[in-house]
């Protein structure tokens, strides 16, 4: 498990899955022969991937961003994903001496299944909110859409994944932007869905700023490189090259989700990483 302290706060990449995607996939319009200078893969295209959900401990508050796969994940998607361990978030908060109802804030990047199935779990043959002292905070625009999902979005947006938040109350919306508690503050970004947000997490003057699924690994750094996944691929290439030009001015981190490698890395003018976790 990596962890960072950014000023009075600690920071924790929670390993909870690990499986793999089509490179293709994940890279888009980028040629192959560019991409895997940046990144590995194997014979039959496929790329490792992780869900590294990032607890955030304010001292005060617990705050996780995205939930992983959790334990709904049936066999078919299991080999379909190439899923070899899953399910691990228990464990990773028990390594910290803590469990599923001490999380007091679960904010969700979007709501495609590899970030929002962790947020609810199978138990008893039912489906129940995994952290049920939490408050879940999501875009409104996220939240409509995973409920009446269409034709590209149907196979993501889970019913399971939602029914249950919304029946138990514990979700909060948001419009565009929003502070959360100090120091950790959402925006509006759309890109890879319409409804998808970044996480900007301050604390004693240092800065990390969580992109979600807008820069899913390290190698996604150039704004060009946006994924075949992205619902809207041009507002992902304003979005990234907008909070990258901030990032790089203010020194941030930058954290991954789904990077098996590095955590968080940071990087100079010349866009070069220059330092990483
Ligand atoms: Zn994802």
């Amino acid at each position: 498990m990596r962890e960072m302290s950014l000023g009075d706060f600690k920071i924790y990449w929670l390993p909870e899955a690990k499986f793999m995607l089509d490179g293709g996939s994940m890279f888009g319009v980028v040629p192959k022969v560019l991409w895997t200078k940046r990144y590995p893969v194997d014979g039959e295209n496929y790329i490792p991937l992780v869900t590294n959900p990032v607890l955030i401990d304010t001292g005060e508050k617990r705050v996780l961003l995205d939930t992983g796969l959790g334990n709904k994940m049936t066999e078919k998607q299991k080999k379909i994903y190439r899923i070899e361990e899953y399910d691990l978030l228990g464990e990773s908060l028990q390594a910290l001496g803590l469990e599923f109802t001490d999380i007091d804030y679960v904010i969700y990047s979007h709501l495609d299944f590899d970030h929002a199935s962790g947020g609810t779990r199978l138990e008893a043959g039912e489906v129940v909110p995994t952290f049920p002292n939490a408050r879940y905070v999501v875009q409104e625009r996220e939240w409509d859409d995973m409920r009446s999902p269409g034709k590209r979005t149907s196979h993501t947006y889970w019913t399971e994944n939602w029914q249950v938040l919304a029946t138990k109350d514990l979700v909060d919306v948001v419009e565009g932007y929003k502070e959360i508690l100090p120091g950790i503050e959402v925006f509006l970004s759309g890109g890879h869905t319409r409804g998808h947000q970044v996480i900007k997490v301050s604390s004693q003057g240092e800065t990390m700023l969580h992109f979600g699924d807008l820069m899913p690994m390290h190698s996604h750094l150039n704004p060009l490189w946006v994924m075949a996944y992205d619902n809207y691929p041009m507002d992902s290439v304003q979005q990234k090259e907008q909070w990258l030009e901030e990032a790089i001015l203010g020194n941030w981190w930058l954290s991954f989700y789904h990077d098996p490698f590095m955590a968080a890395i940071r990087v100079d003018e010349k866009r070069e990483i220059v330092e990483q976790l």
